[in-house]
């Protein structure tokens, strides 16, 4: 199976092919249509198996559906500056025929908290400027190498984002390994997860 038998609308489809993806990868072929199934889905994959468009190119069908209330709609969570900017150069790369707005925020987790963004660290290219995040409206989330989140130390800022967000959320978790520590959260924060390893 290639993309074009994942069901793909038109635009995404459009977007993964003007990216250059003919074959999707082995990481990408099994999470993708569990994800487009609705699933929560814990995945085992590292840099380089191409997990970023295994959890944008679902996150593009499933907010083709209308928004049922204003706010943002789904929150990855990344460990590093770096990857949320990578992430989101994908999200525009890849989701430019879809027509959905991309916005990247740097927080100090204690600010998500007080809910206020910070601003000097706002990317000069988000095209939406807000200065509360609200969790309320999300619909879908993806801790993005996850295992890192925890080394990082951010375990209770998690849970915390955990605790704020819609019972009625699809969640995802992509991750290099899965510590005990990390398989209570997911067992805690995702509902009846499908595991995915390659
Ligand atoms: P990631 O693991 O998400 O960091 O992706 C690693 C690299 O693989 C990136 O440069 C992606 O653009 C690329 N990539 C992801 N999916 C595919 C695909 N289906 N075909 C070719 N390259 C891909």
């Amino acid at each position: 199976g290639g993309f074009q038998s994942m069901g793909l609308s038109y635009p995404v489809y459009k977007g993964v092919m003007k990216k250059g993806y003919k074959v999707p990868t082995p990481i990408q072929r099994k999470t993708v249509p569990v994800i487009l199934d609705g699933k929560d889905v814990v995945a085992m994959a590292r840099t380089g198996s191409g997990k970023t468009a295994a959890f944008l190119v679902p996150m593009f069908e499933k907010l083709k559906a209308p928004q049922a209330q204003t706010g943002a709609r789904a929150l990855i969570l990344t460990p590093t500056r770096e990857l949320a900017l990578q992430t989101l150069k994908f999200t525009k790369e890849l989701g430019r025929f879809t027509g959905l707005k991309t916005s990247c925020f740097i927080l100090k987790s204690v600010c998500l908290f007080f809910n206020s963004a910070i601003n000097e660290n706002f990317l000069p290219n988000s095209c939406a400027v807000e200065m509360n995040l609200k969790l309320h409206s999300v619909e879908y989330v993806v801790f993005d190498e996850a295992d890192r989140l925890f080394e990082m130390g951010f375990a209770e800022q998690l849970q915390e984002i955990i605790r704020r967000l819609p019972d009625t959320r699809q969640t995802l978790l992509f991750s290099a390994t899965l510590p005990k520590l990390l398989v209570e959260f997911a067992r805690a924060g995702l509902t009846e997860p499908v595991l995915i390893r390659l």
